[in-house]
């Protein structure tokens, strides 16, 4: 049976009935940070040093070594991020299954181009269920905002002012409400974190991290293609480094979703 499955998963992909949509933002030196102000500590962005580029440090071989910080570009929030999950999962220790799961998306893009504080509230998400059933257990909750338009710029992305960033996200009762009483795997935004923009000034702050990550949930920042995905049916694949200790890691996240054909 399982092997019918596959076969016709093999099959669908071939013909192109299913196809791969990639979510991940291409990582370079010019991706944004996030940007947090003074007197916390900044992340690292991408930077290469050059081991060897076909020359006599390796006359047949390219390669480089990396510096960045774990939660740089498309990236996987682990439980052990934040402190009320800090005694909870490392990336090494997030089981393979939980990286592979339905997933489902919320379009608020319209909402979000009007406000860039929009706030998705239990009451939407309730009116997705409604529509489309319960949110996926062991599953992913997509928040589509069409702010990965700005995924190329800094500026446009970070949306900041002198009161602070300005980004879509989720209101602190709805963060409460996704770690608590619903039996999803996690949440995946466009944004440069799950939290939005002015979640520092939410009670508690950064309610997505607090409650999310502190109820063994997980993160998915910096999304692309959401639009590509239908509302339900779609299979999310995240792959992050199975980083001993690792709090967050650079992810490639692609998805199962039904194709043209
Ligand atoms: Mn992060």
């Amino acid at each position: 049976m399982a092997a019918d499955t596959l076969s016709s998963l093999i099959g669908a992909l071939t013909g192109g009935s299913v196809h791969i949509v990639d979510l991940t933002q291409p990582l370079s030196e010019q991706t944004p940070l996030l940007q947090l102000p003074e007197p916390f500590a900044n992340t690292p962005g991408l930077r290469r040093h050059e081991i060897s580029n076909f020359d006599d440090r390796g006359p047949a071989w390219s390669w480089s070594w990396l510096e960045i910080g774990e939660h740089v570009g498309t990236h996987f929030d682990a439980p052990n991020h934040w402190i009320t999950g800090r005694d909870g999962e490392d990336l090494a220790a997030v089981p393979p299954h939980r990286l592979v799961g339905p997933a489902v998306v919320i379009d608020k893009s319209a909402e979000a181009t009007k406000n860039p504080d929009y706030l998705l509230t239990v009451d939407e998400v309730k009116e997705f269920e409604a529509e489309h059933g319960p949110l996926p257990e062991g599953g992913w909750l997509l928040l589509r905002t069409g702010w990965d338009a700005y995924a190329a710029d800094q500026a446009a992305f970070l949306n900041a002012s002198e009161t602070g960033p300005h980004t879509p996200g989720f209101d602190a009762e709805c963060a409460r409400w996704l770690a608590h009483e619903t039996a999803i795997t996690g949440v995946g935004v466009e944004t440069v974190g799950t939290d939005a923009g002015q979640a520092y000034r939410f009670e508690p702050a950064f309610p997505m991290h607090n409650f999310l990550l502190g109820s063994g949930k997980y993160g998915l920042t910096q999304l692309a293609n959401l639009a590509a995905l239908p509302a339900t049916g779609a299979v999310l694949i995240a792959a992050p480094l199975k980083l001993v200790g690792g709090t967050g890691s650079p992810t490639r996240v692609l998805a199962l979703a039904p194709g043209t054909e």
